[in-house]
């Protein structure tokens, strides 16, 4: 029969021996009000749930258990300690890890023992206020099972000298054990670690006198632990973590080596012993040893060189701990915190140690991703993380890929992974890339495998891939209205393929209610709208989950057909008015008493080359967070407890790039604005009067003339309140009839260059930066076009011309005029597009290319009308009848199934 050994044996969910050859055991310090302003300020505030991630990130920068204080003279100590703790006992990637309950008030730690659950240590008890008081209390933590610290600390106070330390501990080690009947093992000492360095000779050998301590307890107690609070070592040079993290480091390095079993540090920012810089190494030494240290000398450096640290800045120290574990542990570690410097050595050590390439794969890069996975789920880590974290598994798996190669050429039998396929694509006529590459990554992060045929894709190319394919999910994305006509056209054809996979729908221009109106009942075998990236993750794996998957197509089928119902019973209910009437409701503006500006030049300029120097202040990036699904508002979120400091990183990142762009010259912003006379005919029609040359037979100019061009706007028909307008962009042009002289104008604005940046990210394997370099186009191009807009308000339309907005006022547009884009809800119509761009001089002028949806190429591209009077405004026409069809079609000119088509998402009979 084997008996259990001594060993202190600590549980949270998870056991936790401290056998002989245990390494050193850290305890997480952050969890503790007087240690932690952040985390004692959530505690004030009653923010539990925000406090909770401060326990994760200890665990996760590898605490193996975790101290909790609540110590606060402004907190009811024992609620706070019971809250915290009761909530994080469910919380299983937690609680898994055992809690040291730390309280200098007995009652508090009373309470936080009746919260937890596996073995306990109670920090601390001590024979401060006597031996009765001693004993009362650690039969109470016998009672509970838990281990103890005693710390050093008598009826005299604390001990302070080598002596006084090993007598005090060797005292309640004999209490504990023949009194109270305690196991030397559950026995922890903390014979004090105090600050050093404070300029104080009597302080300067408090380091050796602990370590010292330790060794001779060590020797006469050995089943029994020494810990410490390590951080009180370094307290003279707070605010210096870079010093701070070294002292520890030291200090550690001499206290283990003496037989220190454990300790409270700050998990996660221990720096290995041999990357400290040599010469702060020596002086730590000397400091922590108390080495030529006559009249503080070794103190005076330490101070000298701490001041020239600061003055460096606070430059990142790296944590290069993890590089000492197993290779498993590295690549899990690399994974989850995106880190690529090692990936390649690391995946080699793993190739040769695995029988099969595809074995580390399938092992310890699918354990790190399934991490990943499930932090992301949980809503523990962010997407830009994540992002990163595919960056990492890409470049490993590039580098095992010949490898695999190799091994299918040798043995094409071996047997393959048989990984589930996902087929994403943008639909034709959409170039919308972000949303749908990110899709990607985060399903390629959960073991997937993306095929991403791209964008524009027509719906042949989709089905046919994935029928050869023979994929799992089709996934499509849009971002314009017409793309929602095509996802409901690759529906149908899907049935009429006779296929069976489900079919998820995303981006911008999609939602449930369009899903569930018009692409569902097109298939018959799963139709799902899919929020944003990280519900796709969940999307894909219930779908993916043989025994989840049935229920999850009949919950939707079921949802979808109540919202059918309830898109049918609203439609009922709303009311419409005749065109003709809505057209007699037009927006009031008087415009005899109004005098339109006439802008500085008629006709059109160009902006070859906009210096990105110059538009990149007129960024607002709140939109760049929403596309890193970044929750919040900008730029409160760079605070936020929560993601503020993955969103401060990710800012970081973008600013560099964006500084690489600008400086590197990888984009061109271009541009171009013209103006024209226009009137309105009092309707929905605008006349705009364009500068023109007429042509002989030799097609030689002979002379001027003018064009006229009709741009056709549409009218809201909802039934309004009394004295409420129905809106047409066309209100705001002076009628014909008014006598006055008006003008429109228009724009488009385009980011180039975008494609060798892309391709050479993607050769790299650097999802991260390939959407990031795609999300900043995107804010640039923006920025060009608020830019653009302030300097034709000021200066070349000049009707604002003493214009002063803040940043903040141009990114609320709270400026005079408006700048509508064809497609968008004033002006739904897409087609109206060609005009505005044989306006501007085509694709000659700044090369976009419209594709057959109407979208923009590159799609870092954006285009509009400029409107100059006062009153105008956004609005969206919503829904139109029947007759504004006819009359629209007719103005245009298009036939009335054509026309149909192009405007089908807002007529109301669809
Ligand atoms: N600051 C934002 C600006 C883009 S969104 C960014 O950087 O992303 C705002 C633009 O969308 C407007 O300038 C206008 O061009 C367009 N827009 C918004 N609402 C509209 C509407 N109802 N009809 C037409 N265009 C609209």
């Amino acid at each position: 029969m084997t008996s259990i050994k001594p060993y202190l044996r600590l549980a949270g969910l998870e056991p936790l021996v401290v056998r002989p050859e245990t390494n050193f055991v850290n305890i997480g310090e952050r969890t503790n009000v007087t240690g932690s302003k952040k985390f004692a300020r959530l505690i004030k505030e009653n923010k539990y749930e925000e406090a909770l991630s401060v326990a994760r990130q200890q665990v996760e920068n590898g605490a193996q258990v975790l101290d909790v204080n609540m110590d606060d003279a402004l907190l009811d100590g024992v609620k706070a300690m019971t809250t915290y703790l009761n909530l994080l006992q469910s919380e299983p990637d937690i609680a898994r890890i055992p809690i040291m309950i730390d309280s200098s008030k007995f009652e508090i730690i009373e309470a936080g023992l009746k919260c937890v659950q596996g073995k306990c240590i109670v920090n601390s008890i001590s024979m401060k206020e006597g031996e009765a008081k001693f004993i009362e209390q650690a039969n109470i933590c016998k009672r509970f099972g838990a281990a103890v610290v005693v710390m050093a600390f008598d009826e005299k106070g604390q001990a302070d000298t080598l002596q006084r330390r090993v007598d005090i501990c060797s005292r309640a080690y004999n209490i504990l054990t023949k009194q109270v009947g305690f196991d030397p093992q559950d026995i922890i000492f903390d014979p004090n670690i105090f600050a050093v360095a404070t300029g104080l000779e009597e302080h300067n050998n408090y380091a050796v006198d602990f370590i010292e301590a330790t060794r001779i307890i060590k020797q006469r107690m050995p089943l029994t632990k020494v810990s410490g609070g390590v951080s009180n070592l370094s307290f003279s040079f707070r605010g210096n973590d870079h010093v701070r993290e070294a002292m520890h480091s030291v200090f550690l390095f001499h206290a283990i080596k003496a037989g220190m079993d454990m300790g409270i540090v700050n998990a996660g920012q221990l720096v290995v012993y041999d990357e400290i810089e040599p010469e702060l190494r020596q002086l730590c030494e000397d400091v922590i040893l108390n080495r030529n240290n006559d009249n503080n000398e070794a103190t005076e450096k330490l101070i000298t060189f701490a001041e020239t640290v600061k003055a460096k800045g606070k430059a990142e120290v790296k944590d290069e701990s993890w590089r000492q574990a197993a290779v498993e542990e590295r690549l899990k570690h690399a994974l989850v915190n995106g880190i690529t410097d090692y990936i390649d050595q690391d995946t080699e050590e793993a190739r040769l140690k695995y029988p099969r390439p595809l074995d580390v794969i399938e092992g310890p890069l699918m354990d790190g991703m399934n991490v990943v996975g499930d932090l992301f789920g949980a809503g523990k880590m962010f997407l830009p993380q994540v992002v990163k974290s595919a960056r990492v598994m890409k470049k490993s798996v590039a580098w095992l890929t010949p490898y695999i190669e190799e091994e299918k050429r040798n043995n094409p039998q071996a047997q393959q992974g048989n990984v589930a396929k996902v087929l994403l694509a943008t639909v034709k006529g959409d170039v919308h890339d972000i949303g749908k590459n990110i899709v990607g990554v985060v399903l390629g992060c959960n073991g997937y495998e993306i095929i991403d045929l791209g964008v524009m894709v027509p719906a042949d190319k989709i089905l046919d891939t994935a029928q050869k394919e023979n994929v799992d999910i089709i996934g499509l994305s849009g971002l314009i209205t017409p793309s929602l006509d095509e996802m409901v056209h690759v529906a149908h054809e899907m049935k009429r393929r006779g296929m069976t996979q489900p079919l998820m729908i995303g981006g911008a221009t999609t939602s449930r209610m369009h899903t569930a109106v018009k692409i569902a009942p097109q298939y018959d075998h799963g139709v799902l709208h899919v929020l944003d990236a990280s519900r796709s993750v969940t999307v894909a794996g219930t779908l993916l989950n043989q025994d989840q998957r049935q229920k999850l197509l009949n919950d939707t089928r079921n949802e979808y057909d109540r919202l059918r119902e309830d898109f049918n019973s609203k439609r009922a209910v709303k009311q419409y008015i005749p065109y003709a009437e809505a057209a007699q409701n037009r927006v009031a503006i008087d415009w005899k008493s109004f005098e339109p500006a006439q802008p500085k030049f008629l006709g059109t300029k160009v902006f070859e080359d906009v210096d990105l120097a110059t538009i990149a202040p007129y960024i607002d990036w709140a939109p760049f967070f929403i596309a890193w699904e970044m929750g919040g508002r900008y730029p409160q979120l760079l605070d936020d407890e929560v993601i503020g400091k993955e969103a401060r990183k990710l800012f970081a990142d973008a600013n560099d790039l964006l500084k690489m762009i600008i400086e590197e010259k990888w984009l061109t912003a271009k541009g171009v604005i013209g103006f024209w006379p226009a009137n309105s005919n009092g309707k929905d029609t605008v006349t705009l009067s364009v500068p023109a040359s007429a042509v002989d037979d030799n097609n030689d100019v002979v002379l001027p003339i003018t064009e006229t061009h009709q741009l056709e706007f549409l009218r809201q028909q909802l039934k309004k309140a009394a004295g409420q307008p129905n809106f047409s962009l066309a209100d705001f042009i002076a009628p014909a009839q008014s006598g006055k002289k008006d003008y429109l104008g228009a724009f488009s604005v385009t980011i180039q260059g975008i494609e060798p940046h892309i391709k050479a990210y993607e050769a790299k394997h650097d999802d991260y930066n390939k959407i990031m370099l795609q999300a900043l186009a995107d804010r640039l191009v923006e920025a060009l076009a608020e830019y653009l807009h302030e300097r034709v308000r000021k200066e070349f339309w000049g009707y604002a011309a003493s214009e002063q907005l803040s940043h903040e006022e141009l990114i609320k547009e709270k400026y005079v005029g408006i700048r509508p884009a064809p497609g968008y809800p004033a002006c739904p119509d897409h087609t109206e597009k060609y005009k505005l761009f044989n306006l501007l001089g085509g694709e000659a002028a700044t090369g976009i290319k419209l594709t057959e949806s109407l979208a923009m190429y590159p799609a870092a591209s954006v285009c509009g009308w400029y409107f100059a009077h006062p009153d105008s405004q956004y609005f969206g026409v919503g829904k139109i009848k029947e007759d504004q069809l006819e009359d629209y079609t007719n103005r245009k000119g298009y036939t009335k199934e054509e026309m149909g088509r192009w405007l089908r998402p807002i007529l109301e009979n669809e």
